[in-house]
């Protein structure tokens, strides 16, 4: 295992990315932002901050390399083979894409090593095997007539993904966006453009063609807007807030009605009933939790507890949340590191008392940060008990290591309050009854229950929300649909 001393030497042989990505070229643009380490504020590079000019430049060099068929009519065994080799090259440089991570975003380097980097190689395999398996159609219409059903490319697709797992998300979507046989544009968060830019230049070696993959760099009011409104856009597929989801199906409105894919924000329940294996189902709600800092889209921020076990249950999960160990990224044997900036710690720090004030009370992870740690992007786990369906924590995201309390004594009630939310991603259910957990797992308006487990995931099974979580799924075969379309050719005999 590479000990922190070995990171940092290899932190100070790399080269940091700064600039653009647009037809298979590194480019410098007119603006640029500053980027920083958030676990020690340390400034790393001025990083292009791409305007409407050079968003116009990559649409542009994406529709003409679109139009060419270098990629759009490439055998699909041929795509295949380069995405296969791309995979492998994120294998063969997962040190160093897991640096540049963790250096980003602050999130512990052995979850970087040995979860992000692997499912973004994984994501881009799984595609690649896929694309050459899948078949057109002919219709049942009458004996006289033949009616084909094909799909095709939609043509230029935009992904605009966040900041929680930068590789693995942007994979999410230009797996199969390229693997289908399209162009892209991908915007990465402003906090997190290192690996994706790392993944341009891995793709060029792969032997995608220049044009195919684009990355611009920048803020998302300018570089995330100009690729909204863009009229040449034919597709764009978002991870992110709602809130920003909702700009874009604006900005969609607003200009040539381009396909919106959002996938948004949760406030996923946990509900723990009194018959559940509790050991079992308090290791994981730490995991469901406190995963990733809590900036976790799907994560069991709400537990729901039957209230015969209460006491008990909150008494190990604390026990247990002592054992999470919070510190430098670069540290192996770090389990939690830091938010994404100062503001977003801000707000969540900010969360924590509105809940305090409106009568919950607070379980404390103390703190013991080294002095080369920015303690102002550092929040400790938090556990907030007594809270219930008035309070805001328990609708807002909070997104940060938060995680709230309620109690419930029927199953009517649990749905209920699990229900409660304007969200609707994920859920998980603890019973050993394993027929009441499928019966209520129906009732749940969401994309994913997991039974006995949380979050549970796989590049197989499609991931995404009901009601303001999104639409439209992520992984699985069913992602295929958000970037094809469907061609019906007639044929009278
Ligand atoms: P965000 O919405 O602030 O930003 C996401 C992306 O949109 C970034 O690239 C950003 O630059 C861009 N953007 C921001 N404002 C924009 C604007 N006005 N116009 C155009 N583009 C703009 O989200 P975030 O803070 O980066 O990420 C956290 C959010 O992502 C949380 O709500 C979380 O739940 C959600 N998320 C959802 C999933 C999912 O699959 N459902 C997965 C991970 C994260």
């Amino acid at each position: 295992m590479k000990l922190k001393q070995d990171w940092l030497e290899q932190r100070a042989q790399i080269t940091l990315p700064s600039c653009a990505f647009i037809a298979g070229q590194f480019v410098n643009t007119t603006q640029t932002y500053k980027v920083s380490n958030p676990a020690t504020a340390e400034f790393l590079v001025d990083m292009s901050a791409c305007d409407a000019n050079d968003v116009e430049q990559a649409v542009q060099h994406a529709r003409k390399t679109f139009s060419s068929g270098v990629w759009s009519r490439l055998a699909p065994r041929e795509r295949k083979q380069i995405l296969k080799k791309l995979a492998e090259l994120i294998r063969e440089n997962a040190e160093e894409l897991a640096l540049l991570e963790t250096l980003n975003v602050g999130k512990p380097i052995q979850d970087s090593l040995h979860v992000d980097i692997p499912g973004a190689a994984s994501c881009f395999e799984w595609y690649a095997e896929s694309i050459d398996k899948i078949y057109d159609e002919i219709a049942p219409t009458s004996a006289d007539q033949l009616a084909m059903v094909s799909r095709e490319p939609i043509g230029v697709v935009a992904a605009v993904v966040p900041w929680n797992f930068p590789l693995d998300l942007a994979s999410w979507k230009l797996a199969p966006a390229l693997a289908t046989g399209n162009c892209v544009v991908l915007k990465p968060a402003e906090q997190s453009p290192f690996t994706a830019l790392k993944l341009a230049e891995l793709a060029k070696q792969a032997g995608i063609p220049d044009g195919v993959l684009q990355v611009v760099t920048g803020l998302g009011h300018i570089t995330g807007q100009a690729l909204g409104r863009h009229p040449d856009v034919d597709c764009l597929v978002f991870t992110g807030s709602t809130e920003t989801a909702k700009k874009f199906l604006a900005y969609s409105a607003e200009s040539n009605m381009k396909p919106v894919w959002p996938e948004t924000g949760g406030k996923s329940a946990n509900i723990i009933f009194a018959d559940a294996d509790l050991d079992k189902a308090v290791d994981k709600a730490i995991f469901g939790a406190f995963y990733n800092q809590g900036e976790v889209c799907s994560a069991n921020s709400r537990i729901l507890l039957e209230k015969s076990i209460s006491q008990q249950f909150v008494e190990k999960f604390i026990a247990k949340a002592k054992t999470v160990k919070i510190g430098d990224p670069l540290d192996p044997n770090t389990t939690m590191g830091c938010l994404i900036d100062r503001q977003h710690a801000d707000n969540v720090r900010a969360a924590i008392d509105q809940a305090k004030a409106q009568g919950a009370q607070s379980h404390i992870i103390p703190l013991n940060l080294d002095a080369a740690l920015d303690p102002a992007t550092y929040v400790a786990p938090t556990i907030l008990t007594g809270v219930n369906p008035e309070f805001k924590i328990f609708h807002d995201e909070v997104f940060g290591p938060v995680v709230s309390i309620t109690t419930f004594e029927t199953q009517e009630e649990a749905i209920e309050l699990a229900n409660h939310s304007i969200y609707g991603l994920a859920a998980s259910i603890w019973t050993k009854d394993i027929q009441k957990a499928i019966l209520l797992s129906k009732q749940l308006l969401v994309g994913t229950v997991s039974i006995n487990t949380v979050d549970a995931l796989d590049v197989s099974t499609p991931f995404g929300g009901y009601k303001q979580s999104g639409y439209g799924r992520d992984l699985s075969l069913h992602a295929i649909d958000k970037f094809t379309q469907l061609k019906t050719t007639w044929i009278q005999l």
